[in-house]
This record gives structure tokens, C-alpha cells and sequence, in this order.
């Protein structure tokens, strides 16, 4: 019997747990190992911090899902890979081998790149630590212990933290969005002057400046500015985890685990990477959830086409995908492509109904 090791229960990864049987039909054993029995679904992240939907409506729990679908769960840490084995190193001391193996590990905010970041910031990943950290930092704003925060990171994850800390936390606090480039600089312009205007109607300040630390009084600039504020939320600087390079996994420049566009690592038929902890050579995408979800399908094809010895299909990003932002107060702003820019009731409809849809598959 072949061993399928799944490595990280994201967004892919669900996707394969969900068409485990074809896998198991082919005479595979399969096993997923996450870190926490329940992984969160990040577009719903920004609903539950605006106060409107419970923690739980994001959570896909793996140990139920993998019950239903013939795998074996195990919930603990990966710390380390040996290559020649193709064997994951648990924290807790174990090892476990598989003939084909996968990661979906994610990527979490690498707090070694801003000084103090580690003290003083709170990042918002992992998501599960977040939300107490956030809940506790929402009471302190609203007895008004807490009145300014920085938001350090502009891209999707960024706004929607700020205009849910506004949703959540009232007129009062003070909110800056901090980052070295325009709010949202990689979408198209119309989504940027949308997300502008949402932000200044909001009394949210965009700031443009590079963190460098982070004190117990704010943040300080790489220009010598400094921003005082009570609290500091961090996103992007996501980095996969260091042991993909420790222990001679091939990587790109940022860390990823580099594959070919078959999702196979470079160098390696048996071995496969999805989602922000990998990166497919020679494309260019952003780290985005909706990519590991694209990933998902053709992952569990290829590990089955590996297992009947049959070629693996080819993935390519695309290049124009839907972004859908929920800017906490019942709308949602949204773009796709180089031009196409909307906002309103009916966009948070949408955001809620795609979300909602892709959950309701794992329940
Ligand atoms: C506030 C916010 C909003 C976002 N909104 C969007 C959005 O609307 N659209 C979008 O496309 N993207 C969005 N993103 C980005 C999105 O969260 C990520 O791109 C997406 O989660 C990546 O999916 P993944 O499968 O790579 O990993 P993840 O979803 O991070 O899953 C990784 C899994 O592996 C487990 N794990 C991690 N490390 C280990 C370990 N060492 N051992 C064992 N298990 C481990 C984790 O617990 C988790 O279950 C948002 C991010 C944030 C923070």
C-alpha cells in the first residue's frame, strides 16, 4: 500500500481530504498532519473581528472531515523533513514517512525582520492566536485603554483589519494603515481610489513608510519617524518556515518551496507544495488564499496520477482574479484584472455567498 503524507491542513489540502476516496480507491493510505485540529477559512477572518459572524463559522474542522473521508488525522507540529526518508519530523519527537508527500503548511508573518516585533506586535497569523489577542485588544479600545493602533501591511489582510477594527471598536481610536507603497498597490487603479476613499470615510490614515521596529510606544520608520500608538497589528512579511532550507528542500528566493507548474518540487517527482508555502517557478502570483484553492483540484489529480503512474497535469495562475474585500459595515469592495473595480451591498452578498459555499463543502 502507497502512503499519501499530507503536510499542513490548508486550503489545498482540505480539497484532497475531500476526494481522499479516489486516492484510497488506488490503493493509497492517507494522512494529514495540521498543527490544530480546526483551520480557519481566512476570507471569513475579516466578518468575525467586525463582531458579525462567531469564530466557529470560519473553522473547517480537519479530525471530523478527515473521519468522513477515510484518513488518518494527526494533530501535531511539523518541524523538519528528511529528504532522503521523505519522513516529516513531528515536534512532539515522532517521524512519519510517506511514498508521495505534500505541504500546505501556509506562511506566518516572519517577526525577526521588524525589531521589537516579537514583543510588541501582534500578528495576525496564526489566526487562532489572533483572534484572542484581537478580542482583548477590541475590550481595551472600547474602555478606552487602548486609543491608537497601527496596522502594519496594506494589502488585502491590512485594510480589512482596519476597517474591522473600526467597525468593531467605534469613532474613536485612532487607526493608521502603514506600509511602504499605496493601500492595496497591487490591484488595479479603480480598486486603489475605492479603497482610498474607504479608508478616509473611516478616518483610517494611510501611511506610506517602511516598519523597522516596534516599541512599547509604537512603531518606528526606516526614515528615523516614529508613529505612536497603544497597539500594533502586523500582516504581510509572510515567510514559510526555515527548515525548508535547513533541511535541503529546494527554495526560492523567499523561502517557498520552489516547484514546477505540475506543483511537483524542482528536482522531485514524489513531492508536492500548494498555497503560500510553496511558489511555482518561473510564474508570477501574489500569495493569496484563492491560489491555494485553485491548487487544490489539480493537486489531488497529480497525487493520483503519480500513484497510477499516469503524467500530472500542468497548473497555471491566472493572471485576473476576484478580490473581494469586506470593509466591515456591510459592503465589500472588489476588482478583477486591470480594470474592473466595484463596491456595495451586493459584493458582500457575493463575498459571503463564495465563502460560505467554499466551507459548506468541508462541514
Ligand atoms: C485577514 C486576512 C484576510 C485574507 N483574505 C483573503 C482573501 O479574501 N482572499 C485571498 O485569496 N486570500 C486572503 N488572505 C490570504 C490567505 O489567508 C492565505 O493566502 C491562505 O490562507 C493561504 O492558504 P494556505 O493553504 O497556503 O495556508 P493556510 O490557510 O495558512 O493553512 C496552513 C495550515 O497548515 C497548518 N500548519 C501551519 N504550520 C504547520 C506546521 N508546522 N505543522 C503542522 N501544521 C501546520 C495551519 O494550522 C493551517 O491549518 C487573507 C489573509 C488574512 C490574514
Amino acid at each position: 500500500m502507497q502512503r499519501v503524507l499530507l503536510l499542513g491542513g490548508g486550503h489545498a489540502h482540505v480539497q484532497v481530504v475531500a476526494e481522499a476516496a479516489r486516492l484510497s480507491a488506488a490503493g493509497a493510505a492517507v494522512t494529514l498532519v495540521s498543527d490544530s485540529r480546526l483551520t480557519p477559512y481566512s476570507g471569513m477572518l475579516p466578518g468575525v473581528l467586525a463582531g458579525r459572524r462567531e469564530a466557529g463559522a470560519m473553522m473547517i474542522d480537519l479530525a471530523a472531515l478527515c473521519a468522513r473521508h477515510g484518513v488518518d488525522f494527526i494533530e501535531a507540529r511539523v518541524e523538519g523533513f528528511d529528504r532522503a526518508a521523505r519522513a516529516a519530523r513531528l515536534a512532539d519527537g515522532r517521524t512519519i514517512a510517506g511514498d508521495l508527500v505534500a505541504f500546505d503548511l501556509g506562511a506566518v508573518p516572519d517577526l525577526s525582520a521588524i525589531e521589537g516585533a516579537a514583543a510588541h506586535a501582534l500578528p495576525v497569523k496564526p489566526i487562532a492566536a489572533f483572534l484572542d489577542a484581537h478580542a482583548r485588544l477590541v475590550g481595551a479600545m472600547e474602555r478606552g485603554e487602548v486609543r491608537s493602533a497601527v496596522v502594519v501591511g496594506a494589502g488585502a489582510a491590512g485594510v480589512e483589519l482596519a476597517c474591522a477594527l473600526r467597525a468593531r471598536a467605534g469613532a474613536a481610536p485612532r487607526l493608521t494603515l502603514l506600509d511602504p507603497g499605496l493601500p492595496l498597490s497591487s490591484l488595479n487603479a479603480g480598486v486603489r481610489r475605492r479603497a482610498a476613499r474607504a479608508l478616509a470615510r473611516r478616518a483610517i490614515e494611510a501611511r506610506s513608510g517602511r516598519a523597522v521596529a516596534v516599541t512599547a510606544a509604537g512603531v518606528v520608520l526606516a526614515d528615523g519617524a516614529a508613529i505612536a500608538a497603544d497597539a500594533v497589528l502586523l500582516t504581510g512579511l509572510a515567510r514559510p518556515p526555515r527548515w525548508f532550507a535547513r533541511d535541503g528542500l529546494p527554495v526560492t528566493e523567499d523561502g517557498s518551496l520552489a516547484t514546477r507548474d505540475t506543483l511537483q518540487l524542482v528536482g522531485e517527482d514524489d513531492l508536492f507544495a500548494t498555497g503560500d508555502c510553496g511558489h511555482v517557478v518561473g510564474q508570477t502570483y501574489p500569495k493569496a488564499g484563492v491560489f491555494a484553492v485553485r491548487q487544490g483540484p489539480v493537486l489531488a489529480r497529480n497525487l493520483l496520477a503519480r500513484l497510477e503512474r499516469r503524467a500530472p497535469e500542468r497548473w497555471r495562475a491566472q493572471s485576473a482574479f476576484l478580490v473581494l474585500l469586506d470593509l466591515g459595515d456591510g459592503t465589500a469592495l472588489g476588482g478583477r484584472g486591470g480594470r474592473l473595480a466595484f463596491e456595495g451591498r451586493w459584493a458582500r452578498a457575493l463575498k459571503d455567498r463564495i465563502d460560505e459555499g467554499f466551507v459548506a463543502r468541508f462541514r
